[in-house]
């Protein structure tokens, strides 16, 4: 006798923002799945940082050469 329940379509899907872990919405939102522009820049700072190490890395190699090349 029970009627299968159907779920609206129309409504605003809440998302979490994966920085500051906001609830924020998922429509109209440019910097889905952020809740703003800032959290966004931040997660890919992060991503930036872990780069700079990797570069970092690379320089010493390249002073040792130089110390070889004396
Ligand atoms: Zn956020």
């Amino acid at each position: 006798m029970t009627s299968p329940s159907e779920q609206p379509k129309n409504i605003c899907t809440i998302i979490k923002c994966p920085t500051c872990q906001q609830t924020t919405r998922w429509q109209n939102n440019p910097y889905r799945p952020f809740c703003s522009n800032r959290c966004r820049l931040l997660d890919l700072g992060c991503w930036a940082e872990e780069e700079y190490r990797v570069s970092g890395e690379d320089r010493i190699n390249i002073s040792d050469t130089e110390e070889n090349f004396e």
